[in-house]
């Protein structure tokens, strides 16, 4: 029994306008949300809701955080949107910092975390043409099984999931895929026509799947020996969320591009980018790229806001600090109702007792509880609440998550 069941329930009335004439793309849980600060969410019907998905790490820094808003609100008053046609007061500083923060010469912002996977695709090939020499047209860039990096027809053409990419071929070539964690695999798909190994260091849509260590210093070590460049997809998986800046960090690598999404808008705006040198980034000249949006006044004086927020290294902190917490609790809970789990940070994926109930069903008795969630696959949940979480509100999320899931199935 939920609000929906109950049409005089603000939460029953608007769920059902909201599905009624959207297409079906999502199948969101019963909840209609309309404000939230930090960690928790306030619905239509005034219950409180702890957020433990934070936009798929999207609100890393929270809801309504303070500097972020500031920064909004006081840029909307000024300036909003001039495209790249014209150079705004706000460009350099964000492209500045941001390199900084990745040890890197440029940036070249978009806007979404699949456009930035697609520049980092045009740049990798023209890269692999003007620089490696491959032949024209024959660029192959190398992806994982199991990897997840965004919705356009390109990038799910190289999806193994068959939800992802079934009824929308046909697709781009010039992709391989190898197993995720696979180094001797790996090695063996790189010929003379490779440009790019293109991964997630952690496999977050996958369920937080964390590669064996070593495996991202094998890639690195690999891309170096066959001049093939490194495109790490941090998009859910860098800016704090691991405990590091980048989930590179934990084995001390550096890819050759850093493809960012998700927290760098803030929670805010949408704000992606791809960071690299200029042997790189520099194969792009004017006409070759580019986006209406990207790159805008009110989208760096955001970005550049959540930049700061990093360099002052709190957010990683945090991640470590209440990751140790969140490790333990998981491990109370294994073989009561957990089967295993996976975690980094303040970022897992657990896989919970198919007996207690499928991860959307359990995402439903957790929703009874006040808390937000969402299953990825099958019975594996994915927790990655905003670093700003208190202690005592991780642990009470926790409690929620233990009630359910040990208490022997979910009914009704
Ligand atoms: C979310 C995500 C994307 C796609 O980002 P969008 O902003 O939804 O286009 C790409 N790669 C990874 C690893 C992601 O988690």
């Amino acid at each position: 029994m939920t609000l929906l069941d109950r049409p005089e329930t603000r939460t029953g009335e608007i769920f059902a306008r909201a599905q009624a004439r959207t297409a079906h793309n999502y199948h969101p849980l019963p909840v209609v949300l309309e404000h939230a600060e930090g960690a928790w969410m306030t619905d239509v019907d005034g219950r409180r809701h702890l957020d433990m998905l934070a936009g798929y790490s999207a609100l890393n820094f929270g809801h309504g955080h303070p500097a972020l808003l500031a920064a909004a609100h006081e840029q909307l008053d000024r300036l909003t949107l001039t495209s790249r046609a014209f150079v705004h007061d706000r460009f350099a500083e964000f492209t500045e910092a941001l390199a900084d923060l990745c040890g890197k010469e440029m940036v070249l912002p978009m806007n979404t975390g699949a456009e930035a996977v697609e520049t980092a695709i045009k740049v990798s090939r023209k890269w692999g043409y003007e620089v490696k020499g491959v032949p024209a047209d024959r660029a192959t860039i190398i992806v994982a099984g199991g990897n997840f990096h965004g919705r356009t027809t390109t990038i799910v053409g190289f999806s193994d999931d068959p939800d992802a990419r079934d009824g929308f071929g046909p697709f781009t070539p010039g992709f391989r895929m190898v197993p995720y964690g696979d180094l001797a695999a790996l090695e063996a798909a790189i010929d003379e026509t490779t440009v790019a190994v293109l991964i997630e260091p952690i496999q977050g849509e996958g369920g937080v799947i964390i590669p064996p260590e070593g495996y991202l210093r094998g890639v690195r070590a690999l891309c170096t020996k066959h001049a093939v460049l490194f495109a790490a997809d941090e998009i859910q998986s860098g800016l704090g969320r691991t405990g590091r800046t980048f989930a590179c960090d934990h084995e001390d690598v550096v890819p050759d591009l850093y493809v960012l999404g998700k927290a760098l808008g803030g929670g805010v705006v949408p704000v992606s980018a791809v960071v690299a040198d200029s042997d790189v980034l520099g194969v792009l000249r004017p006409g070759q790229h580019g986006s209406t949006f990207g790159g805008n006044p009110l989208a760096c004086a955001v970005g550049v806001t959540a930049v700061r927020l990093l360099e002052t290294g709190e957010p990683q902190r945090r991640a470590t600090e209440l990751g140790v917490l969140l490790r333990e609790r998981l491990q109370a809970m294994l073989g009561r109702g957990l089967v295993s789990f996976r975690a980094r940070g303040l970022w897992a994926g657990v896989d919970v007792d198919p007996a207690v109930g499928t991860g959307r069903a359990v995402c439903e008795a957790l929703l009874g509880r006040g808390v937000l969630a969402k299953d990825t696959h099958g019975s594996t949940l994915r927790l990655a609440p905003p670093l700003v979480i208190s202690e005592e509100d991780l642990h009470w999320g926790l409690d929620q998550l233990e009630a359910v899931v040990s208490g022997g199935g979910i009914t009704g």
